[in-house]
């Protein structure tokens, strides 16, 4: 069963020593890399509830917490109103479906966080300043099945990280009887949506477990963990452009990632402009 588009994208990046200063101070220092993501919904639609396995609670803090990412979560908007427009005859069932396009305007109308990251000054040791960083992810429950740009209308899709230019959002779909009927899965849904905004692929998974295959392929079988060295690798090892959202094309080339073939953009030596949908690679 299908049930992401195979061409969804996430990963993302954490806690990390900055710069080159003395040992024991870097483990205080880790904190200072995260990211935040603006949750937003639809009216009468939910968002995906922290489960509890092996009497532990289950996040999508926890699950990147593990690898050493520190991801928040801020549930904002609850009631973005379902798309709906004059009825036309001929294609009655046109608004239970949502495209990228109108995913866009959606994201445009109801962000208000940044594309990419920001900095500011968080303490100086001496006279060494050190810096923290925030990177910021938008993620949209909608009340709608997903029509990709060919304009097929899918209802296995649970979810897509849509945004390949810049890697900068996600989308859940609370129409899909899985998302909306199956808390467990959901859960691990985002999870793996959020992923690919880290620039994170379905070959990158084990194709069993991994939270990087999709939701169909697992099965009943899921963990809520990165199990493949890939994905591992990636989020312990690869450039921060090539991981956090925002800062480079989904499946862009980097150093020491398997080339996919999805892009052939390079996630190095971007510029960005702090505008939804500008990230330029030369
Ligand atoms: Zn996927
Ligand atoms: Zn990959
Ligand atoms: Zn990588």
């Amino acid at each position: 069963m299908k049930t992401e588009s195979p061409r969804l994208r996430n990963e993302r990046g954490g806690g990390r020593a900055l710069y080159g200063i003395a040992g024991v101070a870097l483990l205080a220092l880790s904190g200072c890399v995260s990211t935040q993501i603006e949750y937003d919904r639809m009216t009468n639609t939910g968002f995906p509830a922290n489960q509890t396995v092996g009497g532990k609670t289950v996040s999508i803090t926890s699950i990147y917490a593990t690898e050493s990412y520190i991801v928040g979560v801020s549930q904002d908007q609850t009631n973005i109103a379902a798309l709906t427009g004059p009825a036309n005859p001929a294609d009655p069932n046109q608004y239970d479906y949502i495209t990228e396009a109108e995913l866009d305007t959606v994201e445009q109308a109801n962000r208000s966080s940044p594309v990419g990251k920001i900095n500011w000054l968080c303490f100086t040791m001496g006279i060494v300043p050190s810096y923290c960083t925030l990177y910021h992810i938008y993620g949209l429950v909608v009340n709608h099945w997903y029509e990709d740009p060919d304009g097929d209308r899918d209802q296995n899709t649970l979810g897509i990280a849509w945004t390949t230019s810049n890697r900068r959002a996600f989308a859940n779909f609370w129409r899909n009887t899985t998302v909306s009927g199956n808390a467990g899965k959901y859960l691990r849904s985002t999870a793996h949506e959020i992923g690919h905004v880290f620039n994170l692929h379905h070959a990158d998974g084990n194709g069993t477990t991994d939270i990087m295959n999709q939701t169909g392929v697992v099965g009943n079988s899921y963990v809520y963990e990165f199990q493949a060295a890939a994905s591992k690798d990636h989020l312990r090892d690869h450039s921060d452009r090539c991981k956090y959202p925002g800062l480079s094309a989904f499946g862009a080339l980097h150093e020491g990632h398997v080339d996919h073939g999805i892009t052939t953009k390079r996630c190095l030596n971007i510029l960005i402009k702090p505008v939804a949908g500008t990230v330029v690679n030369p």
